[in-house]
């Protein structure tokens, strides 16, 4: 069999993939990636985090995805019945970007693609990992390319960023069932055509239908929107089989949307995602780490997962190149450690959206512009802000100020 030889192989060429291959690549490692699927491809989660920015900017990836105008994601509306909470990112607690960008994956993982490709990586595309064996911290992976065709690649490392493909999670029997709740969705694309111009036509949203049920509405620049419906897996198996008929039924239930979507024609037939939350054991270990949702996912609820992808991808890069330098590398500490007080502080905020207390403290007025101010840093990802207490307390904050309002009392209290 074919065999060839690299620093770092990068599974997937998702955003975390890209954004530690290009890092990689701009500082002198040989790197390849190798990508399942065609470009462009169809994947969920299109509405990003500011922190992200940060991530595509230090990996050199930011003028490309700017260059492509996507529509700018300055904040994010939460509706309930006759109520609004809007979070603008520009009105946070602390430092950090004040806007990022909702955009259709096909397009916005294409640009990375291209890009990185652009700056000198090899992406291999529609080649699949088949099998992967370790030495010590030496791997060898077996791929197979579109034309059926078998080779073999050696790594001194693996970066594995396959995403809902889970590629070592599964051939290392990684796998653990995740702490966060069953919950399902069904999404598709839409074209807009009861679009308004300006902030309202534009403005990502969720509508919450029940305290566990919410609808998403992410308008992209190209006139096309997606919707999708998100709830527990039970609510979501208990609508119609049809995924078609599920949606619209949702769709009608919106007071906010109805009109200007339910008889809108679905671009394709809404796809269903059952218990997409996931977790695993170790996210690293000799000669490989799992970056993205090959590690973990939570919950679509604030739109974490692009962000996480790109954190875990910029910093397994970052602690590769570490370690080739010389230096040792604490992978628990300074990797996973890291990346589980992050997702630890994003998952408090996902169950507690679910237990409703989050939604208590987004729609109690008078509003708190201060405890408003460290919920929207957290929601704009600055999940590792020691600064805030809504970071360093998120365990109690939520949960006790949530008690207190529902008791007559006021955040001002707490
Ligand atoms: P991906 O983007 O999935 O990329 C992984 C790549 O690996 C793919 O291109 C795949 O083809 C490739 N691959 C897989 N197996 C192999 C193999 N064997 N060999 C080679 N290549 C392989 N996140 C957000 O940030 N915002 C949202 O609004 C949001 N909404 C969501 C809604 C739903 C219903 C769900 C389920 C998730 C949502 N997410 C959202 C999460 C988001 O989809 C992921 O977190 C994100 O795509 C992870 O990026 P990634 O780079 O880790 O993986």
């Amino acid at each position: 069999m074919k065999k060839e030889a690299v620093d770092v192989l990068v599974i997937g060429a998702g955003p975390s993939g890209c954004v530690a291959s290009a890092y990689l690549n701009k500082n002198g490692v040989k790197v390849k990636v190798v990508e399942k699927a065609r470009f462009p491809r169809f994947v969920i989660g299109e509405s990003f985090l500011p922190r992200s920015m940060e991530h595509y900017e230090e990996a050199g990836l930011l003028e490309a995805l700017k260059a492509k105008k996507f529509e700018i994601k300055p904040g994010a509306r939460f509706i309930r019945g006759e109520d609004i909470c809007f979070f603008d990112f520009s009105v946070k607690f602390g430092d950090g970007w004040d806007w990022t960008w909702q955009a259709p994956r096909a397009d916005f993982d294409m640009t990375l693609a291209e890009e990185v490709q652009r700056q000198g990586v090899e992406v291999c595309f529609e080649t699949e990992v088949t099998n992967v064996e370790f030495k010590g911290t030496d791997s060898l992976t077996t791929v197979k390319n579109k034309e059926g065709e078998a080779y073999q690649i050696e790594a001194k490392f693996i970066i594995d960023s396959s995403g809902y493909g889970r590629v070592l999670p599964r051939l290392l029997n990684l796998d653990k069932p995740s702490d966060v709740t069953e919950n399902s969705a069904i999404f598709t694309h839409v074209k807009d055509e009861r679009r308004v111009s300006g902030g309202e036509g534009t403005l990502i949203s969720f509508d919450i239908l029940e305290t566990q049920v919410w609808l998403w509405v992410i308008p992209f620049s190209n006139g096309n929107t997606s919707i999708g419906v998100v709830g527990p897996t039970k609510y979501i198996n208990s609508l119609p089989e049809d995924t078609e008929v599920a949606l619209r039924e949702v769709i009608n239930r919106s007071d906010y949307y109805r009109e200007r979507y339910l008889h809108t024609e679905f671009l394709f037939k809404p796809h269903k995602i059952q218990d997409y939350s996931c977790a695993v054991k170790q996210n690293y270990g000799p000669g490989f780490v799992l970056t993205g949702n090959s590690a973990e996912f939570l919950d679509p609820v604030f739109s974490s997962g692009v962000c996480f992808a790109t954190e875990s991808g910029l910093l397994s890069a970052k602690l590769f190149l570490k370690e080739q330098g010389g230096q040792a590398v604490d992978w628990e500490k300074e990797y996973s450690d890291y990346m589980k007080r992050g997702v630890r502080v994003f998952s408090t905020y996902v169950k507690e959206w679910y237990t409703g207390n989050l939604q208590t403290l987004f729609f109690h007025r008078p509003e708190n512009p201060d405890v408003k101010k460290k919920i929207c840093s957290v929601l704009a990802g600055y999940v590792w802000n020691e600064d805030n207490p809504f970071v360093m307390k998120h365990d109690r904050v939520i949960k006790s100020m949530a008690y207190l309002i529902q008791n007559g009392g006021s955040p001002e209290e707490y």
